[in-house]
């Protein structure tokens, strides 16, 4: 018994430290990919398992969304307990989705009437990876390697995947995933169709899932954080991200400006068809000590 116990305290160690979530139960495919919502309790922490992935050997495995952390995590087909969702209400997670969908906006839009400051700013980054025939811009990347060490310090940032991306850039997503970053997936649908007027839900959930599914076969674990190309997008579809528990982010800082809002979204293309953005960045870095501008985490982000 004590022994189970010490093995569970392990599991969940384990499976709470992002770094560690190496988990994938297999190497065949991925029979059946169900979005689902069952919020539970495992050993002791809440969760919301948002997808139900099945493979052809009949394993099993579930996309866990912890609401406190926002963090993903891929769990066994094991012993959680389903409980009542009203349990998370006051979780950080609940109220972001709920936030956005009454407002009927993504998160971080520029608003106009916001204060803007040049010093103390947190800063959210996050760069996306359209679908190009162009290389990697690895400046990005690279600027950011030179901050960490300067700073002793991991910058947690954002990269929104095209699913197209993926599949088209084989080397330069190894090159991503073996460095050594700390960047969380999002999604930024696999063809990149930039929505002008109206575009079905329906669409734009197959969009979705065939990314996340790719996302998973490279060894990449599907976030909560979802962006529309070209930040473009008809206030009916926030609808299929709330059912599909995606968080959508918005941009309000592009570098190049010299005051920004207190809570910056800040975004740099880093798929090698914006190099002016990568400039701005690497240029923006070279202030950021004598600014007090900090860089965090999409949980500190939200909680500031
Ligand atoms: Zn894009």
């Amino acid at each position: 018994m004590l022994y189970l116990f010490i093995l569970n305290l392990m599991l969940i160690s384990n499976f709470l430290n992002s770094d560690a979530q190496k988990f994938f139960p297999t190497d065949s495919e991925i029979s059946e990919y169900l979005v689902i919502e069952k919020f539970v309790n495992f050993n002791g922490t809440n969760l919301i398992l948002t997808r139900e992935i099945s493979y052809t050997n009949q394993e099993k495995a579930f996309i866990a969304i912890n609401p406190e952390t926002l963090e993903t995590f891929l769990i066994r087909d094991t012993n959680f307990i389903e409980i009542d969702g009203f349990h998370f209400e006051d979780m950080p997670f609940t109220k972001i989705k709920n936030s956005f969908y009454n407002n009927s906006n993504t998160i971080g839009e520029f608003n106009k009437k916001e204060k803007l400051i040049q010093k103390n700013a947190l800063v959210l980054l996050t760069t996306d990876l359209c679908p190009t025939d162009k290389p990697l811009d690895t400046n990005f990347y690279k600027a950011i390697a030179e901050t960490e060490k300067n700073t002793s310090n991991k910058i947690v940032f954002i990269i929104f995947f095209s699913g197209k991306w993926i599949e088209e850039h084989k080397n330069e997503f190894e090159w991503l995933k073996t460095n050594n970053f700390k960047f969380i997936s999002g999604n930024h649908t696999y063809s990149h169709h930039i929505i002008k007027e109206k575009f079905p839900n329906l669409k734009l959930r197959n969009e979705i899932i065939k990314t996340e599914i790719i996302m998973l076969k490279n060894g990449l674990i599907p976030s909560c954080f979802f962006r529309f190309p070209g930040l473009k997008y008809n206030p009916e579809n926030l609808t299929i991200l709330y059912e599909m528990n995606l968080l959508p982010l918005s941009v309000n800082f592009w570098g190049g400006q010299k005051s920004y809002p207190q809570k910056s979204i800040l975004l740099v293309h880093s798929n090698g068809s914006v190099s002016v953005e990568v400039k701005k960045f690497i240029k923006f870095l070279k202030d950021i000590r004598t600014k007090n501008i900090k860089f965090v985490s999409p949980e500190n982000w939200f909680k500031s």
